[in-house]
């Protein structure tokens, strides 16, 4: 192989339960960049152009998009993990609100990353 690239089998990793490698990965992070940029870096939940059907915003507002977010979680469907259609540009806010994490949970963690927060 050209490039020290290493193939990854990332479905049958997921399984495995190595979703942070799989978070951190050059494959994800190329795809979340897709993501966005189809979405032009706008929280598309914010929007009103998508949501979970059981989280809705309560106002419609342009808010930017800084996080990809599984439709489909991964642990569920490991297959679609690299799936474009299964992905959706969310702000943080958002992608909390979505993943119903409380802010003291977050707020916890020692080190925020920057860009793969999922
Ligand atoms: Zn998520």
């Amino acid at each position: 192989m050209g490039r020290n690239k290493k193939y990854h089998n990332w479905p049958e990793e997921i399984s495995k339960g190595h979703t942070n490698k799989f978070y951190h990965s050059t494959d994800w992070k190329k795809l979340r960049e897709e993501r966005l940029k189809l979405d032009k870096y706008k929280c598309q939940f914010f929007l009103g152009k998508w949501n979970d059907g059981k989280h809705f915003p309560d106002k419609i507002k342009l808010v930017e998009a800084n996080t990809v977010h599984h439709i489909i979680p991964i642990k569920e469907r490991p297959d679609l993990a690299l799936d474009i259609n299964n992905l959706i540009s969310l702000s943080f806010e958002a992608h909390e609100i979505i993943e119903e994490r409380q802010r003291w949970t977050w707020r916890k963690k020692k080190k925020l990353l920057t860009k793969e927060r999922w």
